[in-house]
């Protein structure tokens, strides 16, 4: 018996599925996994088919109004999977299915009919009687020849027109196509200055820079700009004439001359298009090992979690790259995240060397257009493996044998600011899982869970415990600053306060020597207070309970968090006193003091603010990459995956960032990164080493980041989560209210609470309501329930799930909002 009914999920911010019939015409295409029209209300809304039960009777129910894809968009797998995250993270299945969804399809369809060849006339007087719609389209097209489908709705009048489009397309006459707007990118070229080495020794060009010193001091700076270069490397043009305060006239004559060579280069304006040819290396003994291990678990066919812990510099990504090679030769696909793209240039390029177009990149700066192209390769098997962040887990590849999870702790594979909140390292298994394939976790810090995990023998843990070539980890200095600033105040009056004299001294040697250094301060902007020194008056946020943090290159206080910008003020509003003054160091501050101790020296900052424009972010690593920058400043974001080998020295400004936040991944967070970013140094045969500045030398965290020792770290910091009963010696969920009004969510977390210790087992824990550590953001106030249960009573966590379903309130008040975290990445 054929169904009738459709089952409809439709994104809406509640669980509820609704049940349309299916008109006969619709039958073959009304599957699950289709995109259909449907009314809703007075409206009609886009769902997705979720599925077809059988009836017989028919019950009163609305009809779908029409199938918008002659694909079903989803496959049954992708259907499983996307129930799976709805269940899970506690989130409606409509949302889940269009945040899957390719960003080309969710708005309206742009789509377009082309009319290819008249259909015979008699056809179209049959269709005029039986088929009018059809009639009514081939009408239109013969006078337009081209269409949108919203363009023949209209002339049409017929609303549903995507049955008759379709079938016309079956019997040829008409073609459909997308045209989404896409930006078309151009290569573009830049004017690069470099030695003219085919006619000159270095020694000729030495020579000719000693005559000019004295005559042509312009032309002498030139040639000197270029002798820093790396061979050939050459310097753009524009960047040469600033650095040499010289000009284009000058740079002529030094072509006339046969010293220099000016010429037109095509670089990429995305940091992942330029292509390498890529490194063939022979794998290291462990390396070999890991990947044998790998390999026979993706040969086995069945599902397996594999760990790879590997230090930094151990040769990760070679692994990663060998093991898609085995896949795809399996005849299999992968799909590989990564954290953040645009902060992951190197390892894009990497994959991109070796598979080349077999290889799709999302990214968030794509436009939608080109972000559907890459959807349709993957899914029409055009592409086999998916590169990206937390979004490619729901590429629409088929026979997946691989999916790799790189730097598997970073926070943001956990989508913390919409429904639905899942993690896709963890979502990653569940495909897996679907799909009989391995998943190989990637790590130098795995997260506490996952290295559990693997100790438990739900992960296979595989260790790289050496790096390449076994260039030594770095050696790691810890400075006390509470004591080093008692020093620095009396040596030198004033504030200069941010840099310790060994990291002074450091920085002199190193820069000195030609080799890179790399500095960490994680807070951008050049002050995160201003204070008053009489009643200890501080600048706030108005709708925000935070600081608000000075930026002095445009001279505002601004908002971290909703953004609001302020003039900073003369006086104290409260006391009316003049004794303001900033307190803390961010980028911009470290980076005053730097050049002031430095003067000589080229500094580039690198954090949110002076990363705006697209491809800047590159723009300076390759810069620092070719000695264009003695020294590299930044947040975070100098703290990851760059493999740089002239980087001999890294400075942590300030260890206490994170740890001084309330949370409980605050300990486990300052390991990583410190661990992360002191990997930075000495990937080469000079010996790195690495200076941390702190006021807590003796933390546990900075202690073992010291020491290389993750194993150290982990034990420490799992007995504490198992003593606190924090995950993964539980499992979390917290709720937040967000209201207008003060009371109104604390009031409403409380009901929950009781009816939660009703229903919970007696071993969890439910802690608040009580006031988020942000209070308040955007002017919402913000209250947390945090609940902890235990995974001996509740190991999949269905009756924590089961409970907070129960206590939800069957309807909210219009001026609050709660929002459900499973797994929360933490309880800020
Ligand atoms: P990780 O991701 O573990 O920090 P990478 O994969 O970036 O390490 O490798 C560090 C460096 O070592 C890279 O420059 C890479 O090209 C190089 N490398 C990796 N494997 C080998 C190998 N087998 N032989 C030589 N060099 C290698
Ligand atoms: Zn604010």
């Amino acid at each position: 018996m054929k169904p009738t009914l459709a089952n409809v999920s439709i994104p809406l911010p509640f669980d509820r599925l609704f049940t349309y019939s299916i008109p006969d015409e619709l039958s073959d295409l009304a599957i699950p996994g289709a995109r259909v029209m449907v009314p809703f209300g007075k409206k009609f809304k886009i769902g997705y088919i979720v599925d077809c039960p059988e009836s017989t009777t028919l019950p009163a129910i609305k009809p779908i109004k029409d199938i918008l894809d002659p694909k079903p968009v989803f496959t049954e797998e992708m259907l499983k999977l996307c129930t799976w995250i709805a269940d899970y993270y506690m989130a409606p299945l409509g949302e889940v299915l269009r945040s899957a969804t390719p960003a080309g399809l969710i708005g309206e369809s742009k789509r377009t009919v082309r009319l290819e060849k008249n259909p015979p006339q008699t056809t179209i007087e049959e269709w005029r009687k039986r088929s009018p719609r059809k009639a009514a389209i081939i009408h239109n097209l013969q006078q337009h020849k081209e269409l949108t489908i919203t363009q023949l709705q209209k002339l049409t009048r017929f609303e549903n027109i995507y049955v008759p489009v379709n079938e016309l397309a079956k019997e040829k006459y008409v073609s459909v196509f997308d045209s989404l707007p896409r930006t078309h990118i151009k290569p573009k070229t830049v004017t690069f200055i470099r030695l003219n080495t085919r006619d000159n020794t270095g020694d000729d060009i030495r020579n000719h820079l000693t005559k000019l010193e004295g005559r042509a001091k312009k032309q002498a700076a030139i040639l000197a700009a270029l002798l820093e270069q790396h061979e050939d490397a050459g310097l753009e043009e524009k960047v040469l004439i600033q650095k040499t305060k010289s000009s284009k006239s000058v740079l002529k004559t030094l072509n006339e001359r046969n010293l220099i060579v000016i010429e037109k280069r095509t670089v990429s304006r995305e940091e992942y298009d330029d292509t390498a040819p890529p490194e063939e290396l022979e794998l290291t003994l462990h390396q070999k090992s890991a990947l044998q291990l790998i390999q026979q678990a993706i040969d086995s066919g069945t599902h397996q979690t594999m760990l790879l812990h590997g230090i930094t510099g151990s040769g990760k990504t070679q692994v990663y790259i060998e093991a898609i090679h085995h896949t795809l030769t399996a005849g299999k696909t992968a799909i590989v995240l990564v954290p953040e793209i645009s902060l992951t240039p190197q390892i894009v390029r990497r994959f991109r060397a070796h598979f080349e177009n077999d290889v799709v990149v999302f990214h968030s700066r794509l436009s939608e257009g080109e972000r559907y192209d890459g959807w349709k390769r993957a899914r029409e098997g055009k592409a086999s493996i998916a590169i990206g962040p937390r979004s490619a887990i729901f590429a629409p590849l088929k026979n997946i044998g691989l999916i790799i999870v790189d730097e598997e702790h970073e926070a943001s594979y956990k989508q913390f600011d919409s429904s639905p909140r899942y993690n896709a390292r963890d979502v990653a298994v569940v495909r897996a899982h679907l799909n009989n394939s391995v998943v190989l976790l990637g790590s130098a810090t795995p997260s506490l869970e996952s290295y559990n995990n693997a100790l438990q023998n739900k992960y296979r843990l595989i260790e790289l415990p050496e790096r390449i070539n076994t260039y030594p980890l770095p050696h790691v200095h810890i400075v006390n600053m509470r004591d080093e600033r008692k020093v620095l105040r009396t040596d030198s009056p004033g504030t200069m306060t941010s840099i310790s004299r060994i990291l002074r001294d450091h920085i002199r040697q190193r820069i000195g020597k030609k080799e890179g250094v790399i500095l960490l301060q994680n807070r951008r902007g050049f002050s995160p207070y201003l204070i008053c020194l009489d009643c200890s008056y501080i600048e706030e946020c108005s709708e925000c309970s935070v600081t608000m943090t000075y930026h002095k290159i445009k001279n505002h206080l601004r908002c971290h968090y909703c953004g609001r910008i302020r003039k900073p003020p003369d006086m104290c509003p409260k006391c009316r006193g003049i004794r303001l003054v900033y307190q803390g160091y961010g980028t911009q501050r470290v980076e005053e003091e730097l050049q002031a101790l430095f003067p000589d020296a080229r500094i580039a900052r690198m954090d949110m603010d002076s990363t705006t424009r697209k491809g800047s972010h590159n723009r300076i690593l390759s810069r620092f990459e070719s000695g264009g920058y003695d020294i590299l400043l930044g947040t975070q974001m100098v703290a990851k995956g760059l493999d740089f080998d002239h980087v001999t020295l890294v400075g942590v400004i300030s260890a206490d960032t994170q740890l001084l936040l309330p949370d409980f991944r605050s300990s486990e967070r300052t390991f990583q990164i410190l661990t992360q970013v002191a990997g930075r140094a000495g990937r080469s045969t000079v010996e790195g080493e690495v200076i941390i500045q702190t006021n807590f030398p003796d933390h546990y965290s900075i202690g073992h980041a010291m020491t290389h020792d993750f194993k150290s770290f982990f034990e420490e910091e799992m007995k504490k989560r198992a003593e606190t009963h924090w995950p993964p010696a539980t499992r979390l969920a917290l709720l937040e209210a967000r209201s207008t009004g003060e009371q109104a969510g604390a009031l409403l977390l409380e009901n929950m609470c009781e009816k939660l210790n009703q229903t919970l087992p007696s071993d969890s824990i439910v802690l608040g309501p009580s006031p988020a550590a942000l209070a308040r953001v955007k002017n919402l106030y913000r209250f947390h329930l945090i609940i902890k249960s235990s995974k001996k009573t509740d190991p999949t966590a269905k009756m924590l799930r089961e409970s907070i379903r129960r206590a939800f309130p069957k309807k909210l008040p219009g001026d609050v909002k709660i929002i459900i975290d499973i797994d929360p990445y933490g309880v800020l």
